[in-house]
């Protein structure tokens, strides 16, 4: 399956000690952090590194590698991309890898969103969808609504306009002062499979009333809270949320860059609760983890009131916009994503993982557990060692990233029962380690 070219050991840690020195990670410091893993190829559900170890990838590279890493028609069709044009600018040009992508996605995303635009990265795509909610309301001659509502618990992104997002006590509080102000509504409580409580959406209700004239938009995760939580909650809260924005001529925005593309069972996470957005990012496994590609894609409504105001063009325009061999990945990955039939897969993994993981609740140190779709999660009560993470993916062979108190999996689409129980068991392993002292809440860094 992979090349066999051996690296030699003194060529790894001299590699890994210049990365060290220079090379920032995320979320982590530069120098003194724990080992990392030379990685040196990809093919499916496993990376190998340079010293030859083959790890199943079960966070999906962060959540992007849905049809395993490496597919061969992606790859192929970035290299027949490249050999005619890597990039353009697009001021100005379009290309076809652009128009054909926008083609797939209007028939491939949530009805009437059809007016996409291509953003490099999640973030910025979080970013653009705020600017467009902001500019809607400009439209309408109502500037005053420049705010928005964001979820405690949320995560959207690590630039300053998508921060401002993010759960407000969560990983970004250092830089509170360089955040916009925004609105937050508390969690959602109710969880995905509970009887729906009407309690659950006071919060939200109130924080809408009280700033009516101030908000533009209200801003979600659909159904599933990951990067500041792992947490899954009511599909009710999306329809309540969609008729009181519909009330107040208040825009909502579905951030599905986590949850789309099946990674919670459906096509789409509002798929849950039968309601659409207004406006809905999109990311990661966009290009099944081979480019950074995401969208804003926005209805009709929102595109043609923007279009016919004072101000009719949409006021942004990153450098490397559409860019086409990142377009041609994402033909690629839609290809597969229409072709390939994940809703069953999808099943079959949930199927694998609630047998697996039940069992854990009882185990000393679990808090929780949680499962839809392709997401697995075991919320213990004290965070595990890094020295025991980093020991149990090379005994078992299994990668996975916890962070806070979050030992979870988010496998490739494609990725197998035999691989899943492995998954699983690795998972079991970090949760009856011996627990770390209990800490200040800051560890979101490795
Ligand atoms: C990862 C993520 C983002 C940010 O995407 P980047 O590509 O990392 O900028 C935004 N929203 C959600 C829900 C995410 O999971």
């Amino acid at each position: 399956m992979f090349s066999c070219e051996r690296i030699d050991n003194d060529t790894i840690s001299r590699q890994l000690h210049f990365d060290s020195e220079h090379l920032w990670h995320p979320y982590a410091a530069l120098k003194n952090t724990p080992a990392r893993f030379l990685a040196v190829s990809a093919r499916g559900t496993t990376i190998r590194t340079a010293e030859g170890l083959e790890l199943i990838d079960a966070v999906s590279s962060w959540w992007c590698a849905a049809h395993g890493h490496n597919a061969p028609e992606i790859v192929e069709a970035i290299r027949r991309q490249s050999d005619r044009m890597c990039h353009v600018m697009f001021g100005g040009f379009t290309h076809e890898p652009a128009i054909e992508l926008g083609q797939r996605l209007v028939e491939f995303l949530p009805e009437g969103l059809n007016k996409i635009f291509f953003a490099d990265s999640g973030s910025i795509a979080v970013e653009c969808a705020v600017k467009m909610a902001v500019q809607y309301q400009y439209a309408l001659g109502r500037p005053e609504r420049c705010k928005l509502v964001a979820l405690r618990g949320g995560y959207h992104g690590d630039t300053a306009g998508a921060m401002a997002l993010s759960d407000p006590d969560g990983m970004h509080v250092l830089f509170r002062g360089i955040m916009p102000q925004h609105y937050f509504a508390g969690r959602p409580n109710c969880r995905f499979d509970d009887t729906w409580d009407d309690a659950d959406f006071h919060s939200m209700e109130q924080v809408i009333e009280e700033h009516l004239n101030e908000i533009a938009a209200v801003i979600c995760e659909p159904v599933f809270q990951g990067g500041n939580g792992m947490w899954l909650y009511h599909p009710n809260y999306l329809k309540s949320l969609r008729e009181i924005c519909d009330r107040h001529g208040i825009l909502l925005i579905l951030d599905e860059i986590a949850s789309g593309f099946y990674r919670t069972g459906p096509r789409f996470a509002m798929e849950h609760a039968g309601i659409l957005p207004d406006i809905m990012c999109i990311g990661k496994a966009l290009t099944g983890g081979s480019i950074t590609l995401a969208a804003a894609a926005a209805s009709e409504r929102v595109a043609r009131t923007i279009t016919e105001s004072k101000i009719p063009a949409f006021m942004h325009g990153p450098t490397y916009m559409a860019n086409p061999l990142a377009c041609a990945a994402g033909v690629a990955s839609l290809n597969l994503f229409s072709t390939r039939d994940y809703l069953t897969n999808v099943r079959r993994i949930e199927a694998r993982l609630r047998q697996n993981l039940a069992p854990l609740r009882s185990l000393e140190n679990t808090a929780d557990v949680r499962v839809l779709g392709a997401i697995g999660v075991l919320e213990l009560k004290s965070k595990p060692a890094a020295d025991d993470i980093l020991r149990i993916i090379r005994e078992t062979g299994v990668w996975l990233r916890p962070f806070c108190n979050y030992v979870y999996t988010m496998p490739p689409l494609i990725t197998a029962d035999a691989e899943i129980d492995r998954i699983c068991e690795a998972i079991r392993l970090i949760a009856q380690c011996e627990p770390m002292p209990v800490q200040e809440k800051d560890d979101f860094h490795e």
